[in-house]
């Protein structure tokens, strides 16, 4: 008999499939079976729960939030040890200093830490959880300011693939902690608390936003590609080509968040304020005052839970003429109305000698498909992904944050790093017991079937 605080599921008992299909946030669910899965309430059960793969020579995968779009925990065979049910947080306001647990959702963390003047960059949509988002770099509102997430974890209480755990700080184990600052789903350790760094609240956070036509697109993305190198690293700011609510037709919109005293708003707005083609808008929204909570709402319609979603991204430091050129095919082949491209202008971060975090560029192009009926799957499937193709001569690297290893094999980590890593799971996980990236062969998309076609073809 197994010795769990909490449940042990094998497959086929009762309670099985729920907790498979539940482990994955997005509507398209991978036909994916783990031999069991562990619905984790301790330390201790993430501890026995790794002896337990190990004795039998079978692997682990790990699922904190659910939020990876491609359900990249849920694997075939082996024992996923879902950590959802460990989401305690413990707030230290006097030394802006927060642990939290892995299953911590960003809003819920973020309301906690406003109790106490505080804030930290989680993610944008409400419900991500902190763990996925926290190894796989973390790009959180105001992140440009405060760097990836990742930068803001000082330790780690994690699992070893020999069950023991340890209290990792960059003098106790410092590879460990490279490794956590951004390998996303190839860590070789299940994380069980982030010691993070947390910051002063916002003294006020100031929205606008300006929807235009379809056709003014390429000069719209033009200039803000080019005003990003100009603006303040406090002011967010990111365009969307994609349809409008009450528009009967695609746009392109921009919106900007600053994260500032009452005195830098203005200021920190005002270059897009004096954009030359501000009076085509054909809705303006400025200088909104605005809560976290607002911006949450904002991201959350954005991405709704119960769709079928397919997500995918390149960073790319490439001229603008030559991306809009590339992306075309991304940018005229929206497949529905609620799907969108994601020009996300971040400008760029210095990196840090203690974090693997490392593909990054100015522009992060990303094709967010989201649908509902599973016999579009194919057509939206291969926008998001094979159209990037185009890009790849002007391509980066990928976000581990929306990286589809099995779909569109990308690099989420620049080769030095990769080498390290994979170094280092040499030596801390000899045995292989921790699944890594998602293969070609392990995908069950719409995309992997027909290639599997076209190849016995
Ligand atoms: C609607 C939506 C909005 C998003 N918005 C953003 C955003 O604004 N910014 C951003 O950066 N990303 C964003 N993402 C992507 C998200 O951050 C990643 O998918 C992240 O992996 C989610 O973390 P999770 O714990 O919820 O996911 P999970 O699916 O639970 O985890 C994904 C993988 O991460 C690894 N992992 C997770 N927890 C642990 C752990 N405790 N120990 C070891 N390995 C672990 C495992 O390999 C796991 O399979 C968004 C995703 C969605 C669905």
């Amino acid at each position: 008999m197994n010795d769990f605080d909490g449940t042990f599921l094998v497959r086929g008992a009762t309670g099985y499939e729920e907790a498979r299909l539940g482990a994955v946030w997005n509507e398209r669910k991978p036909d994916r079976h783990p031999d069991a899965i562990l619905l984790a309430a301790t330390d201790r059960d993430v501890q026995e729960g790794v002896r337990w793969a190990a004795a039998r020579d079978t692997r682990v995968s790990v699922r904190s939030g659910g939020h990876s779009w491609i359900g990249t925990g849920v694997r075939d065979g082996g024992l996923l040890i879902d950590l959802s049910a460990l989401d305690e947080v413990v707030i230290d306001a006097p030394n802006r200093r927060a642990t939290v647990r892995p299953a911590v959702q960003g809003t819920r963390f973020n309301a906690l830490l406003a109790a106490e003047g505080l804030v930290f960059p989680s993610g944008h949509c409400p419900s991500v959880g902190v763990g996925g988002f926290l190894i796989g770099g973390g790009y959180g509102w105001n992140s440009r300011a405060l760097g990836p997430a990742c930068f803001s974890v000082e330790a780690v209480d994690a699992v070893l693939a020999d069950g023991t755990l340890v209290h990792a700080t960059d003098d106790t184990h410092p590879d460990l902690m490279w490794a956590v600052r951004g390998s996303g789903p190839g860590l070789f350790a299940v994380v069980t608390r982030f010691h993070l760094r947390v910051y002063p609240a916002y003294e006020q956070i100031l929205r606008s936003a300006y929807v235009f036509p379809y056709e003014m697109r390429d000069e719209v993305l033009a200039w803000s590609h080019e005003t990003v190198p100009d603006i303040s690293d406090s002011l967010e700011m990111s365009a969307k080509v994609a349809f409008t609510p009450g528009l009967d037709r695609p746009t392109t919109m921009i919106t900007a968040a600053a994260f500032c005293t009452p005195d830098e708003g203005p200021a920190m707005l005002e270059p897009l304020e004096k954009a030359p083609f501000l009076r085509h808008a054909l809705r303006t929204a400025e200088r909104l005052p605005s809560s976290l909570d607002d911006l949450y709402a904002l991201s959350d319609a954005l991405t709704p839970k119960g769709r079928r979603y397919a997500v995918d991204g390149v960073w790319t430091d490439a001229p603008v003429e030559r991306v809009l050129d590339a992306g075309r095919g991304v940018l005229d082949g929206l497949p529905n109305r609620d799907s969108f491209l994601l020009w996300m202008l971040w400008g760029g971060q210095p990196t840090r000698e203690n974090a693997c975090w490392s593909t990054q560029a100015r522009l992060y192009f990303s094709p967010n498909a989201l649908w509902h009926d599973r016999a579009d799957d194919l057509r939206n499937e291969t926008w998001a992904h094979d159209s990037l193709r185009a890009l790849a001569p002007l391509a980066h690297g990928t976000q581990f944050a929306d990286a589809n290893p099995a779909d569109r094999p990308d690099r989420g980590l620049e080769a030095e790093q990769a080498a390290r890593l994979e170094l280092l799971r040499h030596r801390y996980d000899p045995q292989g017991l921790f699944r890594t990236y998602l293969s070609p062969k392990e995908s069950t998309t719409a995309l992997a079937l027909r290639r599997r076609i076209k190849e016995i073809a």
